[in-house]
């Protein structure tokens, strides 16, 4: 069946591809299957040099990469630009992190216990649309540099970025079947990529609800898995913070990538002492957020993914929200900067909108916004804005969250670990942690007795 991949900000057609069925997924296993011995068996520098050369393939193609993700996503240039910077940075740290991921030697009567750190096999590698070749590169990285080999399903949405990198890697020299990219449906290539008992390992990245389903379905051949599910994350904003940092840089939080992030702090929980205030020098500076054409450098936020998207985000605004920015008219799926005043019971506050629309919710006091921070079945990403440096530790140690900053909205850093607690998923992405999530320990005793 032939697949038509729209460019969102103007829905015109950018490519034509052939969905693969269970056929193809099952070749793909296949070739993945046969290449894993001789993967495994390279030597440790010569793997690392193998990514190296991937990462400045990356780098050299960066401008391609980011043209074609901002087409296919419709995001703004200049934040896929620093996307594929990443990308190119997480094959640099797992091309390093290739030898120094070892056992140990544990002391035991008799003798010796070695432990080894074992490449799992085949990894089917299941991906969302909004950070296509990040999210791609944060499981490609650690899964390679493990001795594995992968078959990678794109988003059927954005699945252009994941096939030029797989050229990528075969101009880097990675020999043919250790990484594979197989476009198709969720529901067929994902679903038998998570059924397939040839594959090892499942590495996911999307909706709680299929995450759920990737759960059910690995039982059978009880695969591993690492979720990277959704967040509704918070964003406390404390009466002592410095309100005026903190009101610049929260639109960033929620409405980069438009919206569609499993990081965006779409709940501003604001005390109510500093509420007013906040409140206004909030709807200021989401005033100056620059929505419009991808193209144009200085663009900070363009349309949402796809129609359908577009009417599941509208859904969520009730009434006449507290603030609607500006967003283009005619072709595109666009959506303009919203935010809403809410109560943390309402939808707005519960579920994952993925679109640019905020929920600012008013606290009293440090108990109460750790409460509401983890009132939410998620437990992702979230901030803490206070000048209090131990208030900001008790309040960071206290929200159930995988990845929390403070005075800052960033989360995710090539060499720290990015992952959540509760119903945002388990494992570990990036850093030295996402190695555990590619590997087996195995044990080996070695009896010194004569
Ligand atoms: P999905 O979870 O449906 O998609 C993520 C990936 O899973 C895609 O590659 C998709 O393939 C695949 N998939 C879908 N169904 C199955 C299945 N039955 N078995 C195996 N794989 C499957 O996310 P959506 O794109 O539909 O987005 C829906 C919502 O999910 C968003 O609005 C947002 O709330 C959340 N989300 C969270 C993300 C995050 O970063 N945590 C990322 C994306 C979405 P295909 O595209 O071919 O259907």
């Amino acid at each position: 069946m032939a697949l038509t991949v729209l460019n969102p900000a103007t829905e015109e057609p950018i490519a034509e591809l052939q969905q693969a069925g269970v056929e193809e997924t099952d070749a793909a296993v296949a070739r993945a299957r046969e290449a894993f011995p001789a993967w495994r068996s390279v030597a440790p520098a010569d793997r690392a040099r193998l990514l190296r050369r991937l990462a400045t393939l990356v780098e050299e193609h960066g401008e391609q990469l980011a043209q074609i993700e901002s087409q296919n996503v419709g995001k703004p240039i200049a934040g896929a630009r620093g996307e594929v910077g990443m990308v190119a940075q997480v094959f640099h740290f797992y091309a390093g992190a290739v030898d120094k991921h070892f056992g140990e030697t544990i002391p035991v009567a008799g003798g010796i216990a070695a432990t080894f750190r074992e490449a799992l096999g085949v990894v089917g590698l299941i991906t969302p649309w909004n950070f296509p070749l990040n999210i791609a590169s944060w499981k490609l990285g650690p899964a390679l540099a493990c001795g594995n080999t992968v078959v990678l399903k794109p988003a059927e949405l954005t699945p252009l970025s994941a096939l030029r990198l797989g050229e990528l890697a075969l101009d880097a020299g990675i020999p043919e079947g250790v990484l594979n990219v197989v476009v198709g449906k969720g529901s067929v290539v994902g679903q038998r990529l998570i059924e397939h008992p040839d594959v090892a390992k499942i590495g996911f990245t999307g909706s709680t609800e299929v995450g759920q389903k990737v759960m059910q379905g690995a039982a059978g051949t009880i695969k591993r898995v690492t979720l990277e599910l959704g967040g509704k994350s918070a964003n406390v904003i404390f009466a002592d913070a410095d309100l005026e940092r903190a009101a610049a840089a929260a639109p960033y939080s929620v409405f980069d990538n438009a919206g569609q992030d499993c990081c965006a702090r779409s709940r501003i929980l604001v005390e109510r002492s500093a509420y007013d205030r906040f409140v206004g020098l909030l709807i200021e500076s989401t005033r100056g957020v620059k929505v419009g054409d991808p193209r144009d450098g200085s663009t900070e936020m363009g349309p949402l993914i796809s129609a359908a998207h577009r009417k599941t985000v509208a859904s969520f605004v009730e009434g006449e929200p507290l603030f609607r920015g500006d967003a283009p008219d005619g072709k595109g799926f666009w959506f303009p900067c919203t935010l809403v005043e809410a109560t943390n019971e309402d939808r707005v506050a519960r579920d994952e909108v993925f679109g640019p629309v905020a929920a600012i919710i008013p606290f009293e006091g440090e108990a109460e916004a750790v409460r509401i921070a983890n009132d939410t079945p998620y437990g992702l990403s979230g901030s803490i804005w206070t000048r209090d440096g131990a208030k900001a530790l008790r309040v960071a140690r206290a929200v159930e969250s995988g990845v929390l900053s403070v005075n800052s909205n960033s989360s995710v850093r090539v060499s720290t670990p990015f992952g959540g607690f509760k119903q945002s998923g388990f494992g570990r992405e990036l850093g030295m942690h996402a190695l555990e999530g590619y590997s087996e320990v195995k044990s080996v005793f070695i009896s010194t007795e004569g």
